[in-house]
């Protein structure tokens, strides 16, 4: 065994391990036992106690030892993850760089150079979170850059999130919400492309929690109820295929489980559904014993079986065995008609796919065999995020972002090149996108397409199977066209790429004309000059007045005309500009002790001081009343907007404005009143409109300011805009209308713009 090195030695001396911190210990190797394939007892041990030492004396938020944290996270990458020992033991020195007195050199030194290079990468990502200044494209930008060195990185990343969500309750309001909207950005997508499945529904149902607890626990109690009825149906719609299966000699396990509250909660935005009437609130999972090609032929097998016994919806089948997703997911699917006519996803797969579906690209750690493909798959994702990071423009940032996580979302299809490999595309996907994924050369030449044999055009949506041949040519070159045309990332950036270059030019072009034109009236034209006289000629911006003199669709002597005229005049009478105010909290105290309170007689407390003499709007995105749990975004000309902070808008605040938003609590007292928007939905019955309005105004003596009501097909749907004095009041009111007759739901209405 190797000699113990002196600051190891040092760290056992100096920090002995508790009672509960030896048995923590223990139970840390048993879990890796458990899970991983090879366990380096020795390797986690030492960074155990070097992680116990180095944080000694740090405590967490609520108040326990810090190194609870290390280690809870270790057990989650063993246990939930199951990558490798490294990453364990990498789990449990994840913060020492960042926060204590160990350095990267030290860690090098003890663990060598590949656990240097994950702690490395480690320090990093949490130094990106910690810069609130960067936008959200940037973070993006740095997050891939560290996490591309070593996957294990973002696996550990994957556990701190998720144990860090778990522990939000001691942090505060603000932190809880900026943590939450941080999370679905980016690792959310990230665990999902990743295939980390188990990760990604428990942070999403973290999240839902914090951003719309109402919400959340409506349906966690929903599903509660539930819970029995639908575990007597699953065994009654079992009970015969497991006789089958049994007598088939099969060995597998049944899980009949609940789907997550956020998939729940998404399907029930989506479709404007109550809990009672989404019919697939769970799904049951065969998994059986047997591996290897044996296996894939048994989930086969069990197919038929149950599909003899129940009839299948054959649109909903997919065959994810003989079709990976491209994270690596294999699985049979199918929706079947189950006792009393109701539909049941099934899912079949053998006990390795079930780990790769629940653990992703980790699990094939464990599955050494027929990983190449997979691995090369991986490869080839972090060189495109790479590649298309590198390739966007600074000016599309946001766009760029858009599309990115769009694309780790979308579901795939797989199409075939003219040799038979399988390509993998998202989901209307086109041949200039199947043409891109080649190769960028094939793309920016294609000039068609022919597919299963017949010519299609550039903007032909490509189904599953489909069998493509790009048709090139030496003279084509990309139209603008082409960006409406294509869903991929890459296709994308280069299409863009493209399209600014020549931009690009056409305005260098439009620059060079102008200079010269202005040479001979002997004036210099300055970039103010461009700006002012951009707007003058409603450009909306300089460069595009450039771009259209350099594509001559402007006349540029127009503008130097005009520019003559100008530069008279402007002797005279000086254009005063306002000057642009960079927003911080210094701006904001100014703006505070002048701004003029806007007639709420109450103010409103910003991060805990009761302010009375400050001007605020309430913004229409989300239309707050007195009661709602809201938060304040500060901006220049426009004072402060209070927002609920289940607002639409609030993730994409809270990810580039986090600097600008302000802690708002409700005062005490206040007499004003809000205006709220409701929606009521019921039967198209005579007198439904009178019965409403006789609850609002007589009942409630609520003022209605407008009213909105159309039926069709028999379904009522009114809006109804009301002043309310408050939360209490509104929902006094919308559990009176609840009751009406015929009335089946009624929803505060969320209209308008930010
Ligand atoms: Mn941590």
């Amino acid at each position: 065994m190797k000699q113990e090195s002196l600051l190891l030695q040092n760290a056992k001396q100096e920090a002995p391990l508790s009672e509960d911190f030896e048995q923590q210990l223990a139970l840390l190797l048993q879990t890796c036992k458990q899970y991983l394939n090879q366990v380096d007892e020795g390797l986690i041990e030492r960074a155990y106690h070097l992680a116990h030492w180095a944080h000694r004396k740090d405590t967490r938020k609520s108040g326990e030892p810090y190194f609870y944290h290390p280690i809870q996270v270790a057990q989650i990458v063993a246990k939930d993850i199951c990558v490798d020992d490294v990453s364990v033991a990498a789990a449990l020195l994840h913060d020492t760089v960042e926060d204590t007195v160990i350095d990267l050199a030290q860690i090098r030194a003890e663990f060598g150079e590949e656990m240097a290079s994950i702690i490395d990468g480690l320090t990093k990502i949490d130094a990106v979170f910690k810069d609130r200044a960067i936008s959200r494209a940037e973070n993006w930008r740095k997050l891939i850059l560290h996490m591309a060195t070593d996957m294990r990185v973002i696996m550990v990343k994957f556990a701190d999130r998720l144990h860090n969500m778990q522990t939000l309750d001691a942090r505060n309001r603000e932190a809880q919400l900026r943590t939450a909207h941080e999370t679905m950005e980016f690792f959310v997508p990230l665990a999902h492309r990743l295939g980390v499945f188990s990760i990604k529904s428990d942070l999403e149902d973290l999240c839902l929690k914090i951003t719309d607890r109402e919400k959340f626990n409506l349906i966690a109690r929903g599903l509660e109820q539930k819970k029995e009825s639908r575990n007597t149906y699953i065994e009654k719609f079992m009970n015969p295929i497991k006789q089958q299966l049994l007598e088939a000699g099969f060995e597998f396990d049944i899980k009949g489980r609940p789907k997550s509250i956020f998939s729940i909660y998404k399907k029930m935005e989506r479709q404007g559904k109550t809990l009672d009437e989404i019919y697939d609130l769970f799904a049951i999972r065969i998994v059986l014993h047997r591996g290897g090609s044996k296996g894939k032929e048994d989930c086969w097998r069990v197919y038929s079986l149950l599909t003899d016994w129940y009839k299948p919806l054959p649109e909903r089948f997919r065959d994810f065995i003989s079709m990976p997703k491209s994270n690596g997911y294999q699985s049979l699917h199918t929706t079947v008609i189950g006792p009393e006519g109701k539909r049941v996803e099934i899912q079949i797969r053998t006990r390795e796919m079930d780990d790769v579906a629940e653990h992703g690209v980790a699990a094939h750690w464990k599955y050494k065999e027929g990983t190449t493909g997979f691995k090369q798959n991986v490869d080839e994702w972090y060189a495109w995020v790479r590649d298309a990071m590198s390739s966007s423009q600074a000016e599309n940032a946001d766009e760029f972002v858009k599309d990115f996580r769009l694309n780790l979302f979308t579901e795939e299809i797989h199409v075939f090149t003219p040799k038979g490999d399988v390509i993998n595309l998202p989901k209307n996907a086109t041949p200039l996108d199947f043409a891109f994924h080649i190769h960028t050369d094939l793309g920016m030449r294609c000039t068609g397409a022919k597919v299963n044999g017949k010519m299609v055009p550039l903007s032909y949506k490509l189904s599953n199977g489909d069998d493509v041949q790009v048709l090139s040519s030496e003279r084509q070159v990309p139209n603008s066209d082409w960006i409406k045309y294509v869903v991929t990332q890459k296709a994308k950036s280069r299409i863009r790429a493209w399209i600014n270059e020549k931009r690009r030019k056409a305005v260098e072009a439009g620059r060079e004309i102008l200079d010269k034109r202005a040479k001979k009236i002997k004036t210099e034209i300055t970039d103010q000059l461009l700006d002012k006289y951009a707007r003058y000629f409603k450009f909306s911006n300089a460069q595009e007045m450039l771009y259209q003199i350099g594509t001559e669709s402007f006349d540029p002597d127009d503008l130097v005309k005009q520019i003559q005229k100008g530069l008279v005049a402007e002797e005279r009478e000086r254009e005063k500009e306002p000057p642009t105010i960079e927003i911080n909290a210094k701006v904001y105290e100014h703006y505070l002790g002048t701004a003029q309170h806007t007639g709420h007689s109450s103010g409103l407390i910003v991060n805990g001081q009761l302010q009375t003499n400050i001007a605020y709007q309430f913004a229409t995105c989300c239309n707050p009343v007195r009661g709602d749990e809201v938060f304040g975004l500060v901006s220049v000309g426009r004072g402060m907007r209070i927002h609920r902070v289940t607002c639409k808008n609030a993730p994409d605040m809270y990810l580039n404005h986090s600097d600008r938003i302000m802690r708002i609590e409700w005062p005490l007292t206040g007499d004003e009143s809000f205006i709220s928007g409701l929606k009521v939905i019921g039967a198209d019955r005579v007198g439904m409109i009178n019965d409403i309005s006789a609850v609002i105004s007589k009942t409630m003596k609520i003022n209605i300011r407008s009213v909105l009501v159309s039926g069709e097909d028999g379904v009522f749907t009114g809006t109804f805009v009301v002043d309310v004095k408050g939360l209490a009041q509104l929902e006094q009111l919308m559990s009176r209308l609840r009751s009406v007759e015929g009335v089946q739901d009624v929803y505060r209405f969320e209209g308008g713009k930010g």
